[in-house]
């Protein structure tokens, strides 16, 4: 495999492979996405997620990832991300945002959601639809010849215009051979953000992740689950994506999306 500064090139044959890994996760997040429900827990949601992983013979990549201990990150309403599952059922109004990736003939798939259980309130509709707009707004971006902070920068725009915090503590990632790979992708510009072009063949996982109110973090003392500092909500979105010659592919879509 190729690199430039640092950052991996994938070529075809391993861009095909990324997109078996990341289209089995969409699959699996569509079927997790029709059982979420009032009533239902999360640990519920860990085995079907499992059982999923047997079927498309695909090992989960979360587990046993630097020790954290399940296949899906599974964070309600406060939690932002790395929330295990639990027995407790989940409740009317709550927000769930999965994260979940795999590793399929040694090629990582990672991609999250955030799903309403039954009716929400109107601040977490507007939450949930600012942070997936504001990942597409990222993907708009990832063309061959901009700027990798081109997304960042679009994704901090589009949740400064709707008042929603960044949590700026988690980063999106490049993904191919490693979960986690060259380039870090902030949803924010930082302060010293030096020029680094995109190429055809870098494959990313742009992940947004806003709250309604506090961007500051507190970690739980499993030493894992990620929450806003005031309690408010938080959603995330994920998709990892190929920039081809033409612009963005995103690998992770699911199905049932339309349009995009
Ligand atoms: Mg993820
Ligand atoms: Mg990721």
């Amino acid at each position: 495999m190729k690199k430039l500064k640092g950052i991996f090139i994938k070529n075809d044959y391993e861009v095909a492979i990324l997109r078996e890994a990341n289209s089995i996760v969409a699959q699996i997040l569509d079927l997790i996405q029709e059982k979420v429900a009032p009533g239902i827990s999360t640990m519920d949601l860990e085995e079907l997620a499992n059982e999923q992983c047997s079927e498309f013979k695909v090992k989960p990549a979360f587990k046993g990832y630097q020790g954290f201990p399940y296949t899906l990150c599974c964070s309600v309403n406060e939690v932002i991300v790395h929330g295990f599952p639990t027995k407790d059922r989940l409740m009317e109004g709550d927000i769930l945002s999965i994260d979940m990736g795999v590793n399929y003939k040694g090629f990582f798939g990672d991609s999250a959601r955030t799903f309403a259980v039954g009716e929400i309130k109107t601040k977490a509709k507007q939450l949930m639809r600012v942070t997936e707009e504001s990942l597409y707004k990222g993907i708009e971006q990832a063309i061959p010849g901009n700027n990798l902070y081109d997304i960042s920068a679009a994704i901090e725009s589009h949740a400064n215009a709707y008042n929603c915090s960044i949590i700026k503590r988690f980063v999106g990632h490049g993904i191919g051979a490693n979960l986690h790979e060259k380039p870090e992708i902030p949803n924010f510009v930082p302060k010293r953000a030096p020029r680094i072009v995109l190429k055809k063949g870098m494959v990313l996982a742009i992940e947004p992740m806003l709250s309604l109110g506090s961007d500051q973090v507190e970690i739980m003392p499993d030493r894992w689950t990620a929450k806003t500092k005031d309690n408010s909500l938080s959603a995330h979105y994920e998709h990892t994506i190929a920039i081809t010659k033409d612009g963005p592919e995103i690998l992770s879509k699911s199905n049932q999306d339309v349009g995009g």
